[in-house]
């Protein structure tokens, strides 16, 4: 890659790269500033200026950011009947076009098999299909109790974070369990992860509401109420706390849960929160106007718009570490209507793989709640740092993956769900006014997609080792 040029009567040796990104400001979790980049077989080489390269793309007047890393994502999960409709393939395309370079699911191993079998069962579902990276969560329910013996040999197979959960049947751990998990853990110096909502709180009004009549999805938010999710916040960091594990809320939905978690790692706790958009932008008025509202069924639901105003505020107070999508994808016609005589059999989740940087840009950065290094902060740095994927994804520094961003920020769309490539009938988002969108996403040095389309590029991710 070395090279000869002549300069004023004198030859000059320099490094010739593959490519280079110039004229751009690059925004990172620490700074911002001016500068070039050199990508060479699929890293960043150099970040600097006069940088010479065979091929070179401008990007003036852009922004250019480490590729978005989505730390909580579920494509093609089963769930009950049916499952997640973004396959591998369809949802990590979706994820490129938004500029999310990599993504992390769920192991969820079936009763009976191994955490070490479910690991490369999974792997072997995403093997070729996807067009970016990936990595995963090992998820450890009540079968999988007897089996914490495997733990260091997950963390060996690279996935050192595990996912816990307090509710549903068939998954939840009780106080106990979830001690010898997190301690499983903790050993290891890896991390758990735990949908936190109290399991008897939302059975209680669940039944409740079921007995009165109550069927439709107008049901869903009262069978959820915050003080489910603020009790089970504050019980498993205290939980984390006496087991000595890290702990990573996901999907924090509350301004008491959010509250909690503040206050422990304020106490000096290792413990870590993710929020959503669907929590920032979105509020429980969507359940209301008939079945419709299915569409906004996910657990813990959507609230009210004090619990938003206090999410933003912890956002912006850096109190709440990552946005994840939570991107749980079903089709309004043919899946969410499983549910239309049963509130309790809607499929929950939302989609929302493709829009979280654009969205974060518009109503976090420039309604002032978050600055611009927050912003690649939230979204790419700390769940690359949170999961042991740094600075390999989440930073532009050499050696790092050329998983790059270029996002115009004077960019002006309206988000349509037609606009979008999720494999699925409706976004929640749907007319949202946006001021900033990725133009440009490369993957591994590739560009992926342009203008929030796939650009058709021959290119595959790979399973990505965490550490601890
Ligand atoms: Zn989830």
């Amino acid at each position: 890659m070395n090279a000869v040029r002549e300069e004023s009567g004198e030859r000059k040796w320099f490094v010739m790269y593959d490519l280079i990104v110039a004229g751009g400001k690059l925004i990172t979790a620490e700074e911002t500033f001016s500068s070039d980049l050199a990508i060479q077989g699929g890293r960043i080489c150099a970040v600097g200026t006069d940088l010479q390269g065979k091929e070179t793309i401008r990007a003036d007047g852009l922004y250019v950011l480490p590729g978005a890393v989505d730390p909580h994502v579920h494509l093609q999960m089963p769930i009950g009947e049916t499952a997640s409709s973004d396959t591998w393939k369809t949802g990590t395309i979706a994820a490129a076009c938004g500029g999310t370079t990599t993504v992390i699911d769920f192991v969820e191993p079936e009763p009976g098999e191994s955490m070490l079998q479910a690991l490369s069962a999974r792997r072997a579902e995403a093997e070729g299909q996807t067009l970016i990276d990936y990595a995963l969560h090992m998820t450890i329910t009540e079968a999988m109790m007897e089996k914490l013996d495997e733990i260091p040999s997950v963390l060996d197979a690279g996935v050192p974070s595990f996912k816990l959960y307090t509710t549903y049947p068939g998954m939840k751990l009780n106080d106990y369990q979830m001690l010898d998990a997190m301690q499983a853990v903790g050993k290891i110096g890896g991390i758990v992860l735990v949908h936190s909502e109290n399991d008897a709180i939302t059975r209680f009004h669940t039944e409740a509401l079921l007995r009165e009549g109550r069927f439709g999805p107008d049901a869903h938010p009262l069978s959820r109420p915050a003080l489910a999710e603020e009790e089970a916040v504050y019980r498993v960091l205290k939980l984390a706390q006496t087991a000595d594990a890290s702990v990573y809320i996901v999907h924090i939905s509350t301004a008491g849960g959010s509250a909690a978690l503040a206050q422990a790692a304020a106490a000096g706790q290792s413990a870590w929160g993710e929020t959503c958009p669907q929590y920032l932008l979105l509020t429980e008025e969507k359940y209301q106007g008939g079945f419709e509202a299915a569409k906004y069924v996910c657990a813990p639901p959507l609230r009210a718009a004090a619990h938003q105003a206090a999410l933003w505020r912890s956002l912006s107070r850096g109190e709440l570490h990552t946005i994840g999508t939570d991107h749980c994808p079903f089709y309004f016609n043919g899946q969410k209507d499983l549910g239309k005589d049963n509130f309790t059999r809607i499929p929950g989740g939302l989609p929302g793989i493709q829009s979280r940087l654009a969205l974060l840009h518009t109503f976090g950065v420039l309604e002032g709640h978050i600055s611009l290094n927050q912003w690649v902060a939230l979204c790419s740095t700390r769940p690359a740092q949170i999961f042991g994927l740094y600075p390999q994804k989440g930073a532009l520094q050499p050696g790092s993956d050329a998983d790059i961003v270029l996002f115009d920020p004077n960019l002006k769309k309206t988000l349509t769900h037609s606009s979008l490539s999720e494999n699925v009938d409706y976004s929640p988002y749907e007319g949202f006014k946006l001021s900033g969108m990725p133009v440009q996403v490369y993957a591994h040095g590739m560009k992926v997609a342009s203008d929030g389309r796939y650009t058709g590029a021959n290119h595959t991710g790979s399973f990505i080792r965490g550490t601890v």
